[in-house]
């Protein structure tokens, strides 16, 4: 694989957004990355190229049988005027968890991490300012073969997008209404719930418009084989501070191995917090609920970092968790992750990576 990454210019960038308008996900800067695999010459032509439409044939694998994986990850811009990107080798080691998953060839994690350096350090302009603001990261990768058999594909492309998003809770960090979905499940261990493939997603959509429509916000996961524990809340791992110890569920193969998740275990800890992964049932945390034991829940991701849950419905029964505000806990992990992020909290992990 060369690591030397062709640059092509547009001729004529696009106006930015406006800043006030941003959202999650809405609008994409200048340039994006691809990188092709062919079989028998494996991951060549890395380049950075145009944003824009790409032709493929409507017969190739990834539209038919989804071998797809991608990651997601941030640039943030600091306060003293760097640009970093938080634990960016995690998110192109997992790309590999994935991709094995779905026998997609891996990709050198140091290579996608240059990668994505190279492009954001190219399309620097677009990392929007104001509190909370950021470039948001799409690694990608899909095959390629115009072919209708079932089996691994021989050709693949390697895409990495960037799009400005606005900061997630512009009117201050806000719990939310989860639905404890007993009806459909996410994933179970054997099958994919610990790679971020689109497939997942797509499984996802029918429990979350459901949900949304019984006016919650997201759903609640329980395992697929007995409905009974506790797996992830829409697309984030979840905690539970119970009688003064954080639990999350434990990765047992049907969960996505979170990197706010480990970096939310790796901070209580360093706070000597006690914090357990193990199986926790809804039963469990209804019963510590009614012994006034259950003090605060959160999700974690890189989209929200850390999203308090203020009340859960699971069988018909609303439970309000810490009178549906937002947790001590839950709000010092927010302070201190997204502290590091944007260069005002010392980063004594060395979690932040600088783009140049
Ligand atoms: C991406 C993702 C998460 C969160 O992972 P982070 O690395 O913290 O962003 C959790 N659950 C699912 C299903 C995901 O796809």
């Amino acid at each position: 694989m060369s690591s030397q990454i062709a640059i092509q210019k547009v001729s004529q960038p696009k106006p930015k957004p406006n800043q006030a308008e941003l959202g999650f996900g809405h609008f994409f800067t200048d340039h994006m990355f691809i990188m092709d695999y062919t079989a028998g010459q494996g991951w060549h032509d890395p380049r950075i190229v145009p944003y824009g439409p790409i032709e493929v044939e409507p017969s190739v694998m990834v539209f038919h049988y989804g071998q797809a994986t991608f990651e997601g990850l941030k640039a943030y811009n600091t306060v003293d005027g760097r640009i970093l990107l938080f634990r960016p080798y995690a998110n192109a080691e997992r790309l590999n968890v994935s991709n094995e998953r779905l026998c997609i060839p891996p990709i050198d994690p140091n290579f996608t991490v240059e990668a994505i350096k190279s492009l954001v350090e190219f399309e620097k302009n677009w990392i929007p300012a104001g509190e909370g603001n950021s470039l948001y990261i799409r690694p990608f990768v899909i095959a390629t073969d115009p072919y209708l058999g079932v089996k691994p594909a021989d050709t693949y492309k390697f895409f990495i997008v960037l799009s400005p998003v606005g900061a997630y809770y512009p009117e201050g960090i806000n719990p939310v209404k989860i639905y404890v979905e007993s009806n459909y499940v996410r994933a179970v261990k054997g099958g994919l719930g610990f790679t971020k493939t689109a497939g997942n997603y797509a499984a996802s959509l029918k429990a979350q418009e459901e949900a949304k429509e019984k006016g919650f916000t997201q759903v609640l996961w329980l395992d697929g084989i007995e409905k009974k524990y506790i797996e992830e809340v829409g697309t984030m791992n979840v905690f539970f501070k119970i009688d003064g110890e954080v639990v999350t569920p434990s990765l047992e193969g049907s969960i996505l191995a979170g990197i706010t998740r480990d970096s939310t275990i790796k901070l209580l800890k360093s706070w000597n917090v006690p914090v357990n992964e193990r199986r926790i049932s809804i039963e469990e945390l209804y019963v510590a609920h009614d012994q006034g034991k259950l003090e605060e829940a959160f999700g974690t991701g890189t989209a929200a970092v850390i999203s308090p849950i203020g009340e859960l419905n699971y069988n018909g029964r609303t439970i309000s968790i810490n009178g549906g505000k937002t947790g001590d806990l839950s709000s010092k992990i927010y302070h201190t992750i997204t502290g590091i992020q944007n260069g005002s909290v010392a980063d004594t992990f060395n979690w932040t990576v600088e783009v140049k």
